[in-house]
């Protein structure tokens, strides 16, 4: 691959995933707390109104060594680590479906469920405005492919709906109630947006993830139930990727 081709992919990777991921922090932030996500940042110690410097991803947390620049107070590595991550997601996102609808599509499918992954971490809650919001994307995207072609949706949708519920369903029954109803929320949206088979492999993945997770989790000191919607996000994140998808099908050629 030449670098004139490439390099702009991993420009606009890197500069949108730290922006995606920062807007998915502050949803996941905000949301949970019936705050608006349309107000500008502010710092939460001192509610001094954030500048375009304060909110470069990753380079203002690292030049302000993680303080803020008014009061002085620590803004969480968090922060830092889910930018990092952001950027790592949108190079991922640009290297396989270039600058395209596609991309932006499953940009927002992924960061979506960034930010629902961080709400559950934090809050064991899956916000509702969020998988609405994903709902209306996913529309968009099928009537505007209905109307120009050019997006890449997965096959069968509502048969992906079904299979999730019906996962959903197992899970619940199998973990007694622990796979709760935001976890639901989460399969529906897997389904829409990657179709029966991908949804439910992922879902299967996040599973395995969870197992060895869960138990650590449990052994940490005051540890409440453990959130599945993080795990959910990752393996999806990871099955939205085609070339994830063809190496997945090149170990297990059996698609139904
Ligand atoms: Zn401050």
């Amino acid at each position: 691959m030449d670098i004139a081709r490439w390099l702009p992919l991993v420009v606009w990777g890197v500069i949108g995933g730290g922006f995606l991921a920062s807007f998915a922090s502050l949803v996941a932030w905000r949301v949970p707390r019936g705050q608006s996500v349309l107000r500008s940042s502010f710092c939460p110690t001192c509610g001094h109104g954030l500048g375009p410097i304060d909110l470069v991803p990753v380079m203002s947390w690292l030049l302000l060594r993680g303080r803020c620049r008014y009061c002085g107070s620590a803004i969480p590595p968090r922060e830092l680590v889910v930018e990092a991550l952001g950027m790592v997601m949108g190079v991922a996102m640009t290297a396989t479906w270039g600058v395209s609808p596609s991309a932006l599509f499953y940009g927002c499918f992924v960061f979506g469920l960034l930010a629902i992954a961080l709400a559950d971490l934090e809050r064991y809650e899956v916000p509702l405005a969020v998988i609405l919001a994903l709902g209306g994307v996913w529309l968009a995207g099928f009537l505007f492919v209905r109307a120009h072609g050019w997006l890449v949706v997965a096959p069968r949708p509502l048969w992906g709906l079904g299979v999730m519920l019906a996962a959903s369903a197992f899970g619940a029954l199998v973990t007694r109630g622990r796979y709760g109803g935001g976890d639901w929320l989460i399969g529906c949206v897997m389904g829409l947006f990657l179709g029966p088979y991908y949804a439910l492999v992922a879902w299967f993945g996040a599973n395995l993830l969870a197992l060895p997770l869960a138990v650590g989790w449990r052994r940490r000191a005051g540890a409440g139930p453990f959130p599945f919607g993080p795990a959910l996000a990752a393996a999806s994140t990871l099955f939205a990727l085609p070339p994830v998808q063809l190496f997945w099908l090149h170990v297990f050629p059996y698609q139904f």
